[in-house]
């Protein structure tokens, strides 16, 4: 059985010197730290550090161009130096697998690696196969993902190997974070991270800093549970500072994680299918966003999973919860955008009930906002630019629609924006015009980038109660906590992580 996962900065530069950013490594908590020789391009200065300073474990990698190095030398040149660098005894020494290169003689343990810009085969087994009967101190085998189902094949193939033998099983690129992180759940030999951003030494790789902060690297073990959010994109999502510190406020043992997904419904259909599948992996709940909440529900239905009357009249589940028998489909959204509008004193306690409400937009968002309003008797008129799209929306739930261009003539107590407009970076844009914000009007954004839109600071301005979508989207994140881990989530954290971002 392997000891505890390591984790590894690279350092790539010379400057600022590399004793200065092995000491930071260390104290930002790095177990072993990788010297790229191909990118630090001063050959001395490395050879210097591994004569004097002996504080931690060292990896000594000179990257050829063909696997993603900075080597700009020629091959002759590139391995005399891992000859030099290896005579100095290095902790590792890292060389290609396909260089085809004998280890140099030295004192170190040899990581023998592969690097695969181009994407992954199919038969990952291969591959780990034919290095594995090697027998090299350490099998290090990085891919590339195209989305989260491929990350999900390259921690299989740590799950069956790592245990027994040290072993580095990664995927590069934004959908490769999974593989990274998890890589400690699955007992790899090491993950990478980066000493600060823009430092990386391979696409996708986290900092140290959001690793352990972030993505809760000192807690992860073998039983924690994963979550994450499915999209396309994610890398923007609020999901991973909020439900991760969150988590970490509550004492839960999980993490959650940024899961892209391509966008289309055979690409979620396979992920969902592949992690129900595995069980092994731990999914207990995850988060579903723009494009795939349609899809969502369109897989709960298809495989006799039960969704909530809400998720049904949305059309839409942005929650999955893990039951015993499966998944259940939920939408939060709804909910979330309820407990939003009820933060304000003339909506609070029951008082929303019957409310006139004008929504702009006959989207996601709207769907989800009307369905709620119109179960707590508001009558509702939707607004949109699409006016077919608007009056389908009404005739499916059951309540008005009007024409776009009317907007500015609507008298609802409450107004509610769900279109885009005003979001980052249109942030000098508002759906409607001054004159129909009524200082008695409730006006509610559902935008939460920025917080403060133009409409809400043309609505505030003139008097109007203003609620922001940050307050929506943190009611919807504390119901998707109260789900998966059944108990009521900590607001000030969300609302701090959500602030801090
Ligand atoms: P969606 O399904 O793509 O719908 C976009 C809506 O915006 C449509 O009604 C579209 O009108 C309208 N629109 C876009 N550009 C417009 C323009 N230039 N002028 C007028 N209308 C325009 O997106 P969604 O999922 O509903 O999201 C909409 C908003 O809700 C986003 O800003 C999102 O951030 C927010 N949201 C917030 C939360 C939260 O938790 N706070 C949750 C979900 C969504 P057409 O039909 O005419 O194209």
């Amino acid at each position: 059985m392997p000891a505890d996962t390591l984790l590894a900065v690279s350092l790539t530069r010379s400057d600022p010197p590399l004793p200065e950013q092995v000491r930071a490594a260390i104290a930002g908590g790095a177990d072993i730290v990788e010297l790229r020789a191909d990118c630090i391009d001063d050959a001395d200065a490395v050879e210097q550090l591994l004569n004097a300073l002996r504080e931690i474990p060292y990896i000594v990698t000179v990257r050829s161009a063909a696997e993603g190095g900075s080597w700009k030398g020629d091959e002759g040149e590139r391995l005399a130096l891992i000859e030099r660098l290896a005579a100095l005894s290095p902790d590792y020494l890292d060389i290609e697998w396909k260089s085809g290169f004998n280890p140099p003689a030295g004192e170190y343990k040899l990581i023998l690696s592969h690097h695969d810009f181009s994407g992954m085969p199919n038969d990952l087994d291969a591959v780990f196969d034919q290095m594995c009967v090697l027998k090299p101190d350490v099998v290090k085998a990085v891919f590339t993902a195209r989305d989260a189902l491929d990350s999900c094949r390259v921690l299989e193939q740590l799950r069956r190997r790592g245990r027994s033998r040290p072993l580095v099983a990664l995927a590069m690129g934004e959908a490769g974070l999974l593989t990274r992180v998890l890589a400690k759940k699955f007992g790899a030999f090491l993950t990478f991270a980066s000493p600060w951003p823009g430092a990386e030494s391979a696409p996708g790789q986290p900092t140290i800093g959001d690793l352990r902060k972030v993505y809760r690297w000192d807690r992860i073990a073998e039983q924690t549970r994963v979550f994450g959010v499915a999209g396309w994109p994610v890398s923007h999502s609020l999901g991973p500072r909020v439900h991760n510190a969150a988590m970490e406020a509550e004492g839960v043992d999980g993490v959650y994680l940024p899961l892209p997904v391509e966008p289309t419904y055979e690409r979620l259909a396979a992920l969902l299918d592949y992690i129900s599948d595995n069980a092994w992996l731990d999914f207990a709940g995850l988060s579903v966003t723009i494009p795939h909440k349609q899809n969502a529900a369109r897989w709960l239905q298809g495989r006799g999973k039960p969704v909530s009357d809400m998720a049904r009249r949305c059309g839409a589940v942005n929650t999955l919860v893990r039951t015993s028998d499966g998944w259940l489909g939920e939408n939060t959204d709804a909910g979330g955008a309820v407990d939003a509008l009820e933060t304000a004193p003339e909506l609070a306690n029951g008082a929303l009930d019957g409310k006139t409400v004008d929504i702009l937009g006959a989207g996601g968002a709207a769907r989800a906002v009307a369905a709620a309003l119109l179960e707590r008797g508001c009558q509702v008129t939707i607004f949109n630019r699409d006016r077919r799209r608007a009056a389908d929306l009404a005739s499916q739930l059951g309540c008005a629609s009007a024409p776009w261009d009317k907007r500015a003539a609507g008298s609802g107590d409450v107004l509610i924006n769900c279109t885009s407009v005003g979001m980052t970076p249109d942030v000098g844009a508002s759906p409607v015009p001054e004159s129909r914000l009524a200082p008695s009007t409730v006006v509610f954004d559902t935008i939460y980038n920025p917080a403060r839109t133009k409409l809400l600071a043309s609505a505030a301005a003139r008097g109007c109660t203003i609620v922001s979508g940050v307050e929506m989207f943190v009611g919807q994140a504390a119901r998707q906590f109260t789900l998966w881990h059944g108990r009521s989530a900590p607001l000030r954290v969300l609302r701090r992580a959500i602030d801090g971002s």
